[in-house]
C-alpha cells in the first residue's frame, strides 16, 4: 500500500480502501513478561470485532497498543491506510504522525474517565476545540447532537459526579464520538457498571453498531458480542486461540480451552 491515496484508490483494489484497521503480529513485553504474542487482525469499514478471554489474557493491553497509550514491542498497525507502529521497513513513525493517528480512534474505558471537573458538554467538546482546533461553536452543536443521541441532552451542564454511571459511560461514548473517529475501541465499557445500568449502555454501542461504525470490542457481555459481533477472537494467553463469526465462535467452539472459558462466563 502506497501512501499516495490516489493511487491506493486504483491500484490496490476495493479491498484495502475499504480496510479500517489492520494490526499484524503485534508483540508486547513488559520486562521479562511477553503479554502479546504475535496478535493479528483485520477489520474492514462497518465491522465489529469482539474480542473475549479470560482475565490477564492480554485484551486491554492489545487496545492499548492499538491506541498507543501502549508502545508496542513490534509488529504493524496500519489505519486508514496508513501505517503507524512501525514502518514495514523497520523505521520508526514520529510522535507527530501517531498523535495524528491517534485522532482517528474514540476510546471508550471501563472506568468512564470522564475530567470530573467539567461539565458534559465541555467534556464533549474538549478535545475537538483544544486538540482538532474546531471552532468552539461547531464544536457545540455537534456535542449537542451527540448528547442527545445518548440520551443525555438535560445533563449538558451537569458535572460527571451528579450522574449515574450508566449516564457517565454514555457520555464518554458521545466525548469519543465527538472527534469522528473511523474507529470505535471500547474496553470492557459495562464491566464496571452496576447490573441494571448495563443495558443502556449496551444499547448506545447496539445503535453504534447497527449504523456500521466500525468498532473493536473487549468485553464479557458474551450474549451481546454474539448479538452485534461480525467477526470474534477469543484470545488466551496473548495469543489468538480461535477466532470466527459469533455463530462458530460461540456455537461450535473447537478448542478445549475456549469451550471451558465459555462455560465459565455462563
Ligand atoms: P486483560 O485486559 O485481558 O485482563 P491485560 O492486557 O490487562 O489483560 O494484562 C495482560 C498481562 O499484562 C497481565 O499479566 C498484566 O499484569 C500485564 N500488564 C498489563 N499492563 C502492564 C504494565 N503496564 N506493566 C506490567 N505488566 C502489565
Ligand atoms: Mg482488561
Amino acid at each position: 500500500m502506497s501512501a499516495d491515496p490516489a493511487q491506493d484508490a486504483g491500484a490496490a483494489g476495493a479491498a484495502s480502501e475499504d480496510e479500517a484497521i489492520r494490526v499484524e503480529n503485534l508483540h508486547k513485553s513488559f520486562g521479562q513478561l511477553e503479554v502479546l504474542k504475535g496478535v493479528s487482525l483485520v477489520a474492514h469499514k462497518g465491522d465489529v470485532v469482539a474480542i473475549i478471554g479470560g482475565s490477564g489474557s492480554g485484551k486491554s493491553t492489545f487496545l492499548r497498543c492499538v491506541n498507543f497509550l501502549e508502545t508496542p514491542s513490534s509488529g504493524r498497525i496500519v489505519i486508514g491506510g496508513e501505517d503507524i507502529a512501525m514502518r514495514p521497513d523497520g523505521t520508526p513513525v514520529s510522535r507527530k504522525q501517531i498523535e495524528k493517528a491517534r485522532t482517528r480512534l474514540g476510546m471508550v474505558f471501563q472506568a468512564f474517565n470522564l475530567w470530573t471537573h467539567r461539565t458534559l458538554l465541555e467534556n464533549v467538546i474538549e478535545v475537538p476545540v483544544h486538540v482538532l482546533g474546531v471552532p468552539k461553536a461547531e464544536a457545540i452543536v455537534r456535542a449537542e447532537k451527540l448528547l442527545a443521541r445518548v440520551g443525555l441532552s438535560a445533563k449538558a451542564d451537569t458535572f460527571p459526579a451528579f450522574l449515574s454511571g450508566g449516564q457517565q459511560q454514555r457520555a464518554a461514548i458521545a466525548r469519543a464520538l465527538a472527534i469522528e473517529p473511523s474507529v470505535m475501541l471500547f474496553d470492557e465499557p459495562t464491566s464496571a457498571l452496576d447490573p441494571e445500568l448495563v443495558g443502556e449502555v449496551l444499547s448506545v454501542i447496539r445503535d453504534l453498531a447497527a449504523e456500521g461504525r466500525t468498532m473493536l470490542l473487549v468485553t464479557h457481555e458474551m450474549k451481546f458480542a454474539r448479538e452485534v459481533a461480525t467477526h470474534v477472537i477469543y484470545l488466551h494467553n496473548g495469543v489468538i486461540e480461535e477466532e470466527g463469526p459469533p455463530e462458530t465462535v460461540f456455537g461450535a467452539p473447537r478448542s478445549d480451552r475456549l469451550k471451558q472459558f465459555l462455560k465459565s462466563v455462563a
